[in-house]
């Protein structure tokens, strides 16, 4: 394009060079003024037309001229002119008559005047070829009237003269007009590099290759890169190495389709990825040769982010009720697994106060009072879950926790198990105390060893390290983290370590990689997070993919002290005097568990299957004091037991004995009277000290037992 406007600049220019010539011989010799200086204001030909007619008028007396000039489309000679317009036809047909016997082409090849007669001989016409030195552009018609007389040479060469330089000013003109053109089309493509840096999308143009040729400005501030950093390099060199791998199959799709879209992540000159929605369209060639293709890219970061937060929530609101769903079922086995546990836990006891000192069956029944009671505290997990019978108000030191841990047979079984795995523990010496739960907190500490021993199968190297820590900046995960003075408990390990996508779901109960009921239940995850959550602490994991894994636990530390271990109290402390004991529960072994301790106690105990059975028993007997179980189905509940036998009996003492922990029915018990609250399962010297603290009227406002 650029070269042939340049050809036709010089072309204007040497025409105009031989026109400006023309014209001072034409002022010279005739002093015919120039006719052409404002041809490029022009709107058509026809004013260089009328202008030469004037001028032709001028030197020789026509009757009528006319103008016919090649159609630069078909090369056909078409009638532009006619002075006067009513000759047109006259003309024309005159015309079609030379062209028909030759005379036309004959004048044509002539480059000078040619006079002829008319059709019908009355009248004579000269007929002039309009030509510039290299083409032929048209020809003049001019009728001469009847009289006219012989026209002297000088006439019809200026009429040569005249009528060359209009060739050259139509030519000019023309080409001009082109020019004119071109420059709109010029103009046009530049509006169009306006839309293009104005696009909203990073716009990329690639050649076959997939490399860039030109890129928008959007484009450039997407990947911050500037254009000559861009141009030249193919698409895919600012793809991320995921990108590349699907993208690059995508091309030959392209190639054949026309246009392949999807999700690309970008790499920006800072080294971030920039997610984009990408559409290419493939151009082709006329015979369907694929070319390139210009590329759209749209900025999905924001999207992505609310794709993320959305997803977030989602997440959340899925753990909550899975934690919601678990609480539930937690809530409804434990207190039936209480009330098993109970002949476990309580049954030894009796046992072992009946059975001499050196009975070498003492061994066996202190097994089985100590498996019970871990079975007791696995039950605490669940409810752990449940988020509900948790206590977390003991003054706790990790370390106790951890070398405690460290010395319980649990430890050497996983020990036994993981031969080949080696352990290392660095506990700081002054490590200040956190409130807490001792039985959660050694659960935590456990399930994180056990979890990190598990993860080398093949062997490896578990450090246990506790330390103080002040923490002032965020914790990854958390949005906000309570400035202050922490206890960080961490487990590393060298194992095969947790993926991104499992590092979300480890806290969900029952989620185990493992074989679950064999290894793994997948409540371990869960129960750190419940007791960290309680204990308003933080979890921070790190995790490499075929590396390792290491742990953190945030628990916030308190100044204060180790609270004095507290001494069993005799149990002849809290004997009782014969008084009479009505126990309310459904459960038989309870009963049975509840009456042998308070007999063994010096109690008179009666009891009973319900708490209608209850009320029906009071209406003609009375109770000292009745041991109200919570929980009863289907019949009536501890609450409304107490409510009916506090109508019969005002003033009636009670102690409520739960595996939950208190719920406002239990403090609706207290409110109307009932005393203490103790939590099953127990040992006899919890509901003994109940029973005469209750019966001695000096229970206070009674708490939680712990
Ligand atoms: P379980 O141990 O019964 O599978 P957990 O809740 O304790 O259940 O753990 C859930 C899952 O978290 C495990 O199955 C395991 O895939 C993953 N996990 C936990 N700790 C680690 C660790 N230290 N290294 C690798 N994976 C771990
Ligand atoms: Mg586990």
């Amino acid at each position: 394009m650029e070269k042939r406007t340049q050809y036709m600049e010089k072309r204007i220019e040497y025409l105009e060079e031989v026109n400006r010539f023309t014209l001072d011989a034409l002022e010279m010799a005739a002093s015919l003024g120039d006719f052409q200086t404002s041809i490029n204001k022009l709107e058509d030909t026809s004013v260089i037309l009328e202008e030469t007619g004037s001028r032709i008028q001028g030197l020789i007396q026509f009757e009528a001229i006319a103008f016919f000039l090649v159609d630069e489309a078909n090369h056909e000679f078409f009638l532009a002119s006619t002075q006067p317009k009513n000759y047109r036809s006259y003309i024309q047909n005159e015309v079609d008559f030379l062209i028909d016997n030759g005379t036309f082409a004959w004048a044509l090849r002539e480059k000078r005047p040619v006079i002829i007669s008319s059709k019908t001989y009355e009248k004579r016409l000269i007929i002039h070829v309009m030509a510039t030195s290299s083409r032929i552009r048209g020809m003049f018609v001019g009728l001469l009237g009847e009289g006219d007389t012989d026209i002297p040479d000088i006439s019809l060469s200026l009429l040569s003269i005249i009528l060359f330089n209009s060739s050259n000013a139509v030519e000019s003109f023309e080409l001009y007009n082109m020019i004119r053109e071109i420059t709109k089309s010029l103009e046009r493509k530049e509006n169009y590099r306006m839309l293009f840096q104005a696009a909203p999308d990073g716009v990329e143009v690639l050649d076959a290759r997939g490399n860039i040729v030109d890129c928008n400005r959007t484009h450039q501030t997407l990947v911050k890169h500037n254009y000559e950093e861009i141009i030249g390099r193919p698409a895919t060199e600012f793809f991320s190495d995921n990108s590349k791998a699907l993208f690059t199959k995508k091309f030959s799709v392209l190639i054949e389709t026309g246009y392949v879209e999807g999700e690309v992540e970008l790499i920006c000159s800072d080294g971030s990825t920039l997610p984009v929605w990408r559409k290419e369209k493939a151009i082709y060639d006329e015979n369907k040769g694929f070319v390139g293709a210009v590329i759209y890219n749209r900025d999905m970061s924001m999207h992505k982010q609310a794709e993320e937060e959305r997803r977030n929530l989602e997440a959340q609101l899925h753990r909550a009720q899975k934690m919601e769903a678990i609480g539930a079922l937690a809530g409804g086995v434990a207190h039936d697994l209480n009330n098993i546990l109970s002949g476990l836990v309580s049954i030894p006891e009796l046992l072992l106060m009946q059975i001499p000192e050196e009975n070498p069956l003492r061994k066996s029944i202190l097994t089985i009072q100590r498996s019970g009671e871990k079975a007791a505290a696995i039950v605490q997990d669940l409810l752990t879950l449940a988020r509900r019978g948790v206590v977390v108000s003991d003054i706790v030191n990790l370390n106790h926790v951890t070398s405690n841990y460290l010395m319980s047979p649990e430890y050497e079984r996983l020990k036994s198990f993981h031969y080949n795995v080696e352990f290392e523990t660095h506990l700081e010496k002054e490590l200040f105390n956190i409130v807490g739960s001792p039985v959660h907190l050694s659960q935590t500490v456990m399930n994180l060893i056990s979890n990190a021993a598990e993860a080398m199968p093949d062997g490896g190297k578990i450090l246990i390290s506790t330390e103080n820590r002040y923490v002032d900046r965020p914790i990854t995960g958390y949005d906000d983290v309570k400035e202050g003075d922490y206890v960080v408990l961490s487990v590393s390990d060298t194992g095969v370590g947790i993926s991104r996508e499992d590092i979300e779901r480890i806290f969900e109960p029952f989620y185990t990689k493992k074989v679950m009921g064999q290894s793994g239940t997948g409540l371990g995850m869960a129960v750190v997070w419940g007791t960290v959550k309680d204990h308003n602490g933080y979890i921070d994991i790190k995790s490499t993919e075929g590396k390792g894994t290491i742990i953190r636990v945030y628990f916030p530390a308190t100044r204060e002290e180790l609270a004095r271990k507290k001494t069993k109290r005799p149990p002849e402390t809290y004997l009782g005097n014969g008084e009479t004991i009505l126990v309310v529960d459904d459960v038989e072994e309870q009963r049975d568990i509840a009456s042998q301790i308070l007999t063994h106690l010096n109690y008179s105990v009666t009891t009973v299957s319900s708490g209608e059975e209850a009320v029906e028993y009071m209406k003609n007997n009375s109770a000292d004091l009745l041991v109200l179980d919570m929980i009863m189905d289907p019949g009536i509940d501890g609450l409304e037991t107490y409510k009916r036998i506090l109508e019969l009996h005002p003033g009636q003492k009670a102690i409520i004995v739960s595996g939950f922990s208190e719920t406002e029915r239990v403090k609706e018990v207290q409110r109307l009277g009932g005393g203490a609250y103790v939590k099953k399962p127990y040992l006899s010297e919890k509901i003994g000290i109940a029973v005469r603290d209750e019966l001695s009227g000096n229970a206070g406002r009674p708490e939680e037992n712990k």
